[in-house]
């Protein structure tokens, strides 16, 4: 199973379904399903029906779906392209951009 380029606060282009073409923050990463959550990205509207013994009020609510990482890519904040490289520093990898040089942050 290949292991997820993609990190949380990474701002991605969607490549495919009906968000194709936006691009948007990641919210969340799920490496087991292999998929990833992006902000303003798939909102689903759920109509909510309160229930008893619920906090959660009953109407609409919106959230985003988790989209598979192969239909997303990496965009570099600089330029703004899709080419995410590699650059091994010791023992971690530094993720490049391609097209403008810049290293792409990995903390938080
Ligand atoms: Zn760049």
């Amino acid at each position: 199973m290949p292991s997820l380029n993609i990190r949380r606060n990474d701002v991605v282009k969607i490549l495919a379904g009906s968000d194709r073409g936006k691009s948007g923050r990641v919210l969340r990463v799920f490496p087991d399903k292999g998929t990833v959550l992006v902000e303003h990205v798939r909102v689903v509207k759920k109509t909510v029906s309160s229930k008893r013994g619920q906090r959660t009020k009953g109407g609409i609510a919106e959230h985003e779906s988790p989209i598979n990482v192969s239909n997303v890519a990496l965009l570099c904040s600089n330029c703004e392209t899709a080419s995410i490289g590699y650059k091994v520093q010791g023992t971690s990898k530094q993720r490049i951009c391609k097209t403008c040089g810049s290293e792409l942050p990995t903390k938080k």
